[in-house]
Parts: structure tokens; C-alpha cells; sequence
């Protein structure tokens, strides 16, 4: 069966390996894009929010691809994602497509239902659970070692001599991890990958600023939804760390939930479920204030209950705990350039903040 999914940051790697393994043929959607957009925004309900958006574009085209089948993860508490996969399956049917969404509920919540779906891409190829097990294991191990990649990029690119030189090391080592086929490999391409980022020429006495970003996971994850914000911020000497990694949220789903410390630190501000990640909005700006950033960025889908919600909390947070935060809402109007331009303000005042911190009299 020809087998598409979602593309979220570079998790593309690790399921289209996946998907192979299991005897299927992956279909890798085209990186979003423009076009990708433009296609989810035609057919979408005017008021969905962008994920919904770019994942329908991306979607359409997986078909021109000749998908049959597409694999998506569901959705947890009171947020429009448990709807995603419902919705975009009448959208396709409506414009006439035969693709099947197949919607992967977290085992915790359904394991029923998990077991129903492994059992329907199994089957067909007839390969047994141990198989099942030990592909499953393979491509986990690639999913957290492209997240690994991907945090110590983050940590070299503020500080790298020559500019965009981390941005190309980091590619050539994805085509690493792309290429690795199973763990043993995995990780030799991780540990040359770390190998080889560590060794970019670096000036770590260079001063920079520390950001913190926050926000709905798409949005977060990925570049084209959120405008390459992350690395944006890299070039302009700032060092920034997310809490949502792919792997991190999906061991959350699947294994246990190990966002206490998050939840805690909300929950003088925020102590219930509100869906997607508003709560981890909330709690990760208290922890990032505790840890001496300079500041915060919120990424939030344009009417994203979840992050509005957040949003609406976060100034008593920056006042109580002194942290500066920037709300980015994000919808199909949203350009790089108006992004840029409100993170160069920002960048520039967290600057001044820090100057003024600096030169205040000890009391
Ligand atoms: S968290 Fe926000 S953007 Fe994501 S699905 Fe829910 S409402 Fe939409």
C-alpha cells in the first residue's frame, strides 16, 4: 500500500523508514510550502486554525503522489486536533479522493484501538508483532536521534564563526541519519553527526541572549508554519531552546507522562486541562524565568483556543516573574518579513533590558 503521513520538522526520516520497514511503499509529501498552503486554504473551513490548514494541503498533495492511505495522530483534550482526522477525511471524500485516514489515538488513551490499527497495516504484509516491535523500535531510535540533531544544532548555530555554516553540517548530517538502516548504524551517524557539529568553529565568549520558545506543537515543529523562527533568531546571536521535540511529545502519549514539571509550575497560574499545549505554554515560561532567560516567544496558531487561553495569562506571569514575553499569531497572512521585523524589536529590547539590569546599583 502506498503510505503517506504528516510532515512535522524532520520526522519525515523516521516514519518514512518506518513505513518501508513494515513492507509498504512511504510516500514523502513534499516539504510545505507556499503551494501547500494555498491548497489547504482553498478547501478548509475558513476559521480552522493553520495546522488544520497546511496538514490538508499536504495531504493533497501525498494524493497527486498516489497516496491510499494516510497516518495521523489524533488528539487529546478539549482542542479541534481529535477532529483533524474526521474532518479532513470528508474534505477528501467531498473532493472526490478514495485516501483513507487512518488516525493513530495515543495507546494510554485506546490501546484497543492502537492494537485494531497495527493489525490493519500488518496484516497485508504479513509481519508478525515481533517484527512489528522491533521496526517500531528502529525507527524510534532514529525519531530521537534526529531530535538530538536537531537540539545541538540549536546550541552551536548562536555562536558559529561563519555564518550558515551549522545550517549546512546539519543537513549533510540528516543525509547521515537518512541513510543509517538500523540501530547500530543510527547511532554511529548520531555520534559522527554530534562529532561533527561540536567541531564548527565557534566563539563562545561572544555575548548572546537566551529565548525561550513556546507554543502550539505544529507551529513549533514546524519551519515553513512558523517561518523559520527558530534559526532566524540563531542568526542574530541569540541562543534559543524549545521544550516540544517530537519524540518528547510523542513518549508523553505513548509511555508516560513526564511533563510534572511543567504542569507544576503552571499550576499557580493555570492547574486544568485546556488542550493542545496551553498549559505547557504557561508552565514552560515560569520554567524558562527560573532558569534566567532573557525572554519568550509565543508561537500561536491564529484562533487557537489553547493559546489564547495562554496568551491571556502569560502577562501576569511575565510580571510576576520579570520575563519578557512576544506573542506571534500565525495564519496564512503571516509573512517572514513581518516576523523578522518584530523579532529584531524584540531582540533589540531584551538587549536593552539586559544593559539596564546591568548598570542598575546593587540595593
Ligand atoms: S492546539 Fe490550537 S492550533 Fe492546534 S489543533 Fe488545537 S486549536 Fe488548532
Amino acid at each position: 500500500m502506498k503510505i503517506s503521513f504528516p510532515r512535522m520538522g524532520n520526522s519525515f526520516i523516521a516514519f518514512k523508514m518506518l513505513i518501508n520497514s513494515l513492507g509498504h511503499e512511504a510516500i514523502v509529501p513534499p516539504a510545505p510550502s507556499e503551494r501547500t498552503l494555498s491548497l489547504g486554504v482553498r478547501y478548509a473551513p475558513e476559521f480552522a486554525c493553520i495546522p488544520f490548514k497546511i496538514l490538508l494541503g499536504t495531504y493533497l498533495e501525498a494524493i497527486e503522489l498516489g497516496t491510499e492511505m494516510i497516518i495521523t495522530s489524533g488528539g487529546v483534550g478539549p482542542c479541534r486536533a481529535g477532529y483533524y482526522g474526521v474532518l479532513h477525511q470528508m474534505i477528501l471524500n467531498d473532493l472526490g479522493h478514495k485516501v483513507k485516514i487512518m488516525v493513530i489515538e495515543p495507546p494510554l488513551r485506546d490501546i484497543f484501538g492502537f492494537i485494531r490499527n497495527v493489525k490493519t497495516l500488518i496484516k497485508p504484509t504479513r509481519i508478525g508483532w515481533r517484527t512489528f516491535w522491533h521496526h517500531l523500535k528502529t525507527a524510534w531510535e532514529k525519531l530521537v536521534a534526529l531530535d538530538d540533531i536537531e537540539r545541538i544544532s540549536h546550541q552551536v548555530r548562536p555562536y558559529e564563526v561563519n555564518r550558515g555554516e551549522t545550517t549546512k553540517v546539519y543537513e549533510r548530517v540528516l543525509q547521515m541519519l537518512d541513510e543509517a538502516r538500523n540501530i547500530q548504524e543510527i547511532t554511529e551517524a548520531r555520534v559522527e553527526g554530534e562529532r561533527l557539529l561540536r567541531q564548527i568553529p565557534c566563539d563562545y565568549n561572544r555575548p548572546t541572549l537566551k529565548v525561550g520558545i513556546i507554543g502550539e506543537i505544529y507551529v513549533v515543529i514546524e519551519p515553513f508554519a512558523n517561518h523559520d523562527l527558530q534559526v532566524t533568531l540563531e542568526s542574530m546571536g541569540v541562543e534559543t531552546q524549545r521544550a516540544i521535540y517530537l519524540s518528547g511529545y510523542t513518549r508523553d502519549c505513548f509511555v508516560f507522562d513526564s511533563e510534572h514539571d511543567v504542569k507544576k509550575a503552571a499550576a499557580p497560574y493555570l492547574n486544568e486541562l485546556i488542550g493542545g499545549h496551553g498549559i505547557n505554554s504557561v508552565g514552560e515560561t515560569v520554567l524558562y524565568a527560573r532558569h534566567g532567560f532573557d525572554g519568550v516567544v509565543q508561537l500561536a496558531p491564529f484562533a487557537c483556543i489553547p493559546e489564547i487561553v495562554a496568551k491571556s495569562i502569560l502577562p501576569k506571569v511575565s510580571h510576576d516573574l520579570g520575563i519578557p514575553v512576544l506573542t506571534l499569531f500565525i495564519d496564512e497572512q503571516t509573512g517572514k518579513a513581518g516576523i523578522q521585523t518584530r523579532l529584531e524589536a524584540f531582540v533589540d529590547l531584551l538587549w536593552q533590558r539586559r544593559q539596564m539590569m546591568e548598570v542598575r546599583p546593587a540595593i
